[in-house]
């Protein structure tokens, strides 16, 4: 199989940078408004960060896949003397909690790295980040060509859509929208 060359971007995060001022969360969310920066809620971005002034803890999390199993047991870690669960830097969209889903639909959300706009040098919420707690890396990898599955997306939406509102609901809907066209 040929083998393509792929560019492989990276967000590394520094939490002792952080100071939870949440600026990556408002251009996130601001950016993949309709239309673009018309509004922002930190609920809709792809970056949630995790913060407890009490504890002196933040943590920004990106979000990642979808995944529609929750899991069975959840382990904590203390990090510098600081507790963590192992949710809070859990990637997923998943069914136990709200984040990394859009609040209106309840579809996952995930990190696209700003879409490859080629207006932005970095992504949005590393530029924005003053404390450079975001760092942004590009490497170069190789590997064999895959065939581009585009489907995929179409159904992570329609498994979530499912998840939420039942399969009896779902079908329902399509068979009225059907019945419209
Ligand atoms: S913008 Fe930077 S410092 Fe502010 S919350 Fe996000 S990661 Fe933390
Ligand atoms: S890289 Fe872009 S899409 Fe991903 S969390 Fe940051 S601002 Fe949002």
């Amino acid at each position: 199989m040929a083998k393509v060359k792929k560019k492989v971007k990276t967000i590394k995060i520094d939490l002792d940078k952080c100071n939870g001022c949440r600026a990556c969360e408002m251009v996130c969310s601001a950016f993949h408004a309709t239309p673009k920066y018309s509004s922002n809620n930190p609920a809709r971005s792809r970056i949630r960060v995790i913060h407890d002034p009490m504890r002196d803890l933040y943590l920004p999390v990106y979000a990642g896949e979808y995944t529609a199993a929750e899991c069975m047991g959840k382990d904590k870690y203390i990090i510098d003397g600081k507790e963590y669960s192992e949710c809070d830097f859990c990637r997923a969209s998943c069914p136990s909690r709200d984040v990394f889903k859009e609040p209106d639909s309840g579809l996952p959300l995930k990190c696209d790295m700003c879409e490859d706009d080629p207006a932005q040098e970095k992504p949005l919420c590393v530029q924005w980040c003053l404390n450079d707690a975001l760092v942004y890396e590009e490497t170069e990898v190789e590997e064999e060509e895959k065939e581009e599955v585009k489907q995929e997306d179409v159904e992570i939406g329609v498994e979530s859509m499912i998840d939420k509102y039942g399969l009896q609901k779902v079908m329902d809907t399509v068979a009225r929208m059907a019945k419209k066209e």
